[in-house]
């Protein structure tokens, strides 16, 4: 591995069990799913309600962004069996978890913000650098 390359330059194995763990908080004190337009329009789509309820209802604002609200310590939308309930049209943030530029910044981030909780990290198939890179952008 060359200085310009990075950690993951070998790619990392992942396999989502959809054990829900990343849709709770873990004491950190982060817990914001962000949700532009199009993503709030069709989750609002997918459970029947208008745009400005789903908003007022299961939104709330952080410094001018929409973020879902929590339901104890979890996403709202995270059902009791521990699912996503509008997993079709959950935000690209969740559909990117975990090759997120900020956790991928070093291997210590990534084992800490990841690795500690999510039991796909390190398992399944492997995801390459070109791979990697195009989740870390589709993600922004
Ligand atoms: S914590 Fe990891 S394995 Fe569990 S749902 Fe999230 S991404 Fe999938
Ligand atoms: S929208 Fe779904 S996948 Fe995203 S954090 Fe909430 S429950 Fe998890």
């Amino acid at each position: 591995m060359s200085a310009a390359e990075p950690w993951y330059a070998e790619g990392l194995r992942f396999e989502c069990t959809a054990c829900g763990k990343c849709c709770r908080n873990h004491g950190d004190g982060f817990s914001y799913v962000y949700a532009n337009r199009a993503e709030r329009q069709a989750a609002a789509r997918h459970l029947g309600v208008s745009l400005s309820r789903f908003e007022e209802e299961w939104c709330r604002r952080d410094r001018g962004w929409f973020v879902f609200r929590d339901k104890g310590n979890a996403c709202v939308f995270l059902d009791g069996k521990g699912q996503c309930s509008i997993y079709a049209h959950r935000p690209k943030q969740c559909r990117t978890f975990p090759f997120w530029p900020e956790l991928l910044v070093d291997e210590e981030t990534w084992e800490k913000d990841v690795a500690s909780f999510c039991p796909g990290a390190g398992e399944g198939d492997l995801y390459d650098l070109t791979t990697i890179r195009a989740r870390m952008k589709a993600s922004r």
